[in-house]
């Protein structure tokens, strides 16, 4: 485990660092997008009061100038006409202001606090709500796009960065899974062969009763039943990865095909010892099979049920049609599966656990294994567990199909 956890916490560090650099700078980027937009609202909305600021100088200076073009007292003709200059009425200088300050209003009574008054007292020049609300609503629409782009962006990057991590994972996982797969396979070879070697000597070299002769003969035969299944395992897997595990199918009636396996399995484990009970629905079910690869299949699952539980053994199999399926179940009361192994136990090298704790001989490939089997029969196959402590059980469904016509 300390060697798995090296390699994924130092990813997990790196994955989360790179991750809060990265939120860090989108949300530093949306901050400097906000003040600038702040800004550009700032500097406009001085220009609009620039421009009010001159429609009251231009307005002034045309009151000021009406004024100051009264004619010189000194070269009175004596006549009265024409003394008083006219003033511009209200509404002629609201025109000249509006044509030519469209942004600003003459009111009344002062709108904001610093509504310039006209020179004289007419009214008020104030700016009109419609520019202002415009650039109000621009700098919202900035803010918004800073926003949606920046969160875009992160989602865009973290989702990048969580599938790579994820299959970073995987590698570092399938990695050791392998190296474990490696020592495994040593391991399993290496202690049938020992166990023939000490009993080939023994019985070449020491003077043994017959009785004692059949006993060591019948364990020779299991370890070399156990090297020929790890074998056959190990070509089957080569075959299925480089997709020459070519099966031949054709009409099985089930029932009594699985009660030959089973018990031919009953017997190799040793009579009685995985507490065998078979549930066969009384329907005859048939199937398209490859009756030796099916036969792997069953056979696998009930060297695990054996493996993986403690005596005394209590397995079950049954056999049932389930609409145009046949359901194919080997159910065991052992060590069971925790939620988080369940999906994983079908993966190639898959072992539950450290390679260190683990006490049961295996190389995580009969699985895998049966589940190329079954998908090549186009059925599916699922494990399910109520929990470490309580039990197993692989659940085969297989497409069904009609007895074969007779004669
Ligand atoms: P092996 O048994 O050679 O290790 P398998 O592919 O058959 O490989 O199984 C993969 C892993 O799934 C096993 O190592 C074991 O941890 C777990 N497993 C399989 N069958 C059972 C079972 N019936 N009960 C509990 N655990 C199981």
């Amino acid at each position: 485990m300390a060697n798995r956890a090296q390699p994924l916490s130092l990813q997990r560090i790196v994955f989360l660092s790179v991750s809060v650099v990265l939120c860090l700078q989108v949300g530093w980027w949306i901050r400097l997008q906000i003040r600038e937009s702040g800004r550009l609202l700032e500097v406009s909305t001085r220009a609009l009061k620039a421009g009010r600021a001159q429609a009251w100088q231009m307005d002034s200076l045309t009151l000021l100038t009406t004024l100051h073009s009264q004619p010189d007292p000194s070269s009175r003709t004596g006549s009265v006409e024409g003394r008083h200059p006219t003033m511009p009425s209200l509404a002629e200088r609201r025109q000249a202001i509006q044509t030519a300050f469209p942004q600003v209003e003459l009111v009344p009574r002062p709108m904001a606090p610093d509504d310039p008054v006209l020179l004289d007292g007419a009214a008020y020049l104030t700016l009109r709500p419609g520019p202002l609300k415009e650039l109000e609503d621009q700098r919202w629409h900035a803010v918004f796009r800073a926003s949606t782009e920046g969160a875009f962006m992160v989602f865009a990057v973290l989702f990048g960065f969580v599938l790579l991590y994820r299959k970073l994972s995987e590698e570092v996982d399938l990695k050791l899974r392998q190296r474990n797969f490696t020592s495994a396979v040593t391991h399993e070879l290496k202690t049938p062969i020992a166990s023939l070697r000490v009993w080939t000597e023994t019985l070449f070299t020491r003077e043994l009763a017959q009785e004692q002769r059949q006993r060591i003969h019948g364990l020779m035969e299991k370890d070399l039943e156990r090297l020929n299944e790890l074998v056959g395992n190990l070509l089957d897997v080569a075959r299925a990865e480089s997709g020459s595990l070519v099966l031949h199918l054709t009409p099985l009636e089930l029932a009594p095909w699985l009660k030959g396996v089973c018990e031919g399995m009953d017997h190799r484990l040793g009579p009685g010892a995985l507490g065998l009970r078979l549930e066969v629905s009384p329907d005859p079910l048939w199937v398209d099979a490859d009756s030796k690869a099916l036969g792997t299949v069953i056979e696998n699952l009930l060297s695990n049920a054996y493996k993986y539980a403690a005596e005394p053994r209590k397995t079950t199999v049954t056999l049932d049609g389930d609409g145009d399926d046949v359901l194919l179940v080997v159910s065991d009361q052992g060590h069971g599966l925790s939620a988080k192994d369940l999906p994983r136990v079908f993966h190639r090298f898959f072992r539950v656990g450290d390679e260190m704790t683990r006490q049961v001989a295996g190389t995580g490939l009969g699985l895998f294994l049966v589940k190329e089997i079954v998908v090549r029969h186009g059925g599916d196959v699922r494990a399910s567990s109520r929990g470490v402590g309580f039990g197993s059980a692989f659940t085969i469904r297989l497409p069904r199909r009609n007895p074969p016509e007779e004669g």
